[in-house]
């Protein structure tokens, strides 16, 4: 016995935004403040698994897609400087400069991470109502290098909240 063939419909939008980080521990020049011109590509899903589209013949508007994710990443992330809660080093220096925007996170600021953290705290936050569910989370660093953060089983146990994970300060 085997299960049928399905068609399984994903959408897959690309978002970009600037940021500055620094990896903490890092053993060689990304111990550096730096940035780059970050790309995120996200590929959504359906959550009724990814066979359905509406009336229209959609999974969900593309447009959606972009304005809560790319608003997201616009109000938190672009412009701002990425950092490690435990790097009280950078914590400190960024506070210094003002006006300053800055995001702190559970963890290293990686590509890996950055992936990570959309694809669990981020899309769940803001596509929820939408009726999609994000996949992967694929984080360009630069041409060359990317990281991909993809969801394996069910997408109902992501329930992190998007305020109790994060510290934000937009002082301007
Ligand atoms: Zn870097």
């Amino acid at each position: 016995m085997h299960d049928p063939a399905i068609t399984q419909l994903s959408l897959v939008r690309q978002l970009k935004f600037c940021a500055g980080h620094r990896l903490y521990r890092h053993e060689s020049k990304c111990a550096f403040f730096h940035g780059h011109n970050y790309r995120v590509d996200i590929e959504v899903v359906g959550v009724n698994g990814g066979t359905e589209v509406d009336s229209v013949g959609r999974i969900v508007d593309f447009s959606m897609i972009k304005k809560r994710m790319l608003g997201w990443l616009d109000d938190n992330w672009d412009h701002g400087f990425l950092i490690f809660e435990e790097d009280d080093n950078a914590l400190a220096a960024i506070k210094m400069v003002q006006p300053t925007k800055y995001f702190v996170m559970p963890y290293n600021p990686t590509a890996e991470n950055m992936a990570r953290y959309l694809l669990e705290v981020v899309a769940p936050n803001v596509l929820g109502d939408l009726g999609v569910v994000a996949r992967k989370v694929v984080v360009w660093e630069t041409d060359e290098s990317c990281a991909v953060a993809a969801l394996v089983g069910d997408a109902s146990d992501l329930t992190t909240p998007l305020e109790s994970a994060v510290l934000i300060d937009h002082r301007m």
